[in-house]
């Protein structure tokens, strides 16, 4: 008898790494995804339209809007993608293919090889192909993992939809620190945790204030981006723009990967229009 690996469960398992119970949960999760994922392509396509206002009449207004949906959703690829391959690997049975060759005593030399896994590469398609191996995972030695990572993901899924079409990242409560969402329309915002009410416009231009003297590499910055300006922006534009001259490269960081002034790179993305690549950057990360 093992204790559950899925943390914070501690119930007894009969076989296997992780108890019926997460294995549950994680089925719930993984039937869920399908239906999560038409809602992320949604509220991805609406902050792509939302964000190509930015730099016009919204931008005067301050209010960038909450864009999570994007890389909440390349993150759930991700995790999803990872544990198949992982459970493939582990699991798949090996075949044993004749090399041609033959040892000094004459006998045929074989490898064990590993098929290629016949799988399509999308999010609803993982999710099924998961649903279809609960021994797999249930005997892997990091199913608790597993299952934490994917109910992780999914919950993020959940909220992304949730939060959408609009909320506007406001930064974190400078009574309590929590993170603060406000409506679009609303000029005063409620923290959820303490109950203080703030101006909005003073959170976001006191959040994007924080933001603009921190040096960073042009990964960080396409990270941060969304969260402070409501769009999408990739580490390949911010080197793009580095490259054509328009954008400052700040001494190296220790790797020696370029830094960027995160105000040189605001000021940059809100004179530059969106295109509609949030979308596509989803569909050629599939
Ligand atoms: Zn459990
Ligand atoms: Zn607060």
């Amino acid at each position: 008898m093992f204790t559950c690996a899925a943390p914070p469960c501690a119930n007894p398992t009969i076989t296997g790494y992780v108890c019926g119970l997460c294995l549950g949960r994680l089925d719930g999760d993984l039937v869920e995804v399908a239906d999560l994922v038409d809602e992320l392509d949604a509220t991805i396509a609406r902050q792509t339209r939302t964000g190509q206002r930015v730099g016009s009449a919204s931008a005067e207004t301050g209010l960038p809007f909450n864009d999570g949906a994007a890389e909440v959703a390349r993150d759930l690829r991700s995790v999803l993608s990872t544990w198949v391959r992982d459970l493939w690997e582990t699991h798949a049975p090996r075949r044993i293919v004749l090399t041609g060759t033959t040892d000094a005593d004459g006998r045929p030399v074989t490898v064990a090889e590993l098929d290629p896994l016949d799988l399509d590469d999308t999010l609803p398609e993982m999710a099924a192909w998961l649903r279809r191996h609960p021994s797999w995972i249930e005997d892997h030695p990091a199913a608790g993992e597993l299952v934490d990572e994917i109910g992780d993901a999914v919950e993020r899924a959940r909220r992304a939809v949730d939060l959408a079409p609009a909320r506007v990242y406001c930064g974190p409560c400078p009574d309590c620190g929590a993170d603060v969402y406000a409506r679009p329309d609303r000029a005063l915002v409620r923290c959820r945790e303490c109950d203080v009410r703030h101006d909005v416009d003073a959170l976001r231009a006191a959040l994007l204030d924080a933001a603009r003297e921190h040096l960073a590499t042009a990964a960080e910055v396409a990270r941060a981006l969304p969260r402070l300006l409501g769009r999408d922006l990739s580490a390949n534009t911010v080197r793009t723009w580095a490259r054509a001259g328009k954008l400052a490269r700040r001494s190296p960081d220790e790797r020696g990967r370029p830094l960027y002034r995160v105000g040189d790179v605001i000021d940059l993305a809100l004179i530059t229009p969106t295109r509609s690549h949030v979308t596509r950057d989803v569909a050629e990360s599939a």
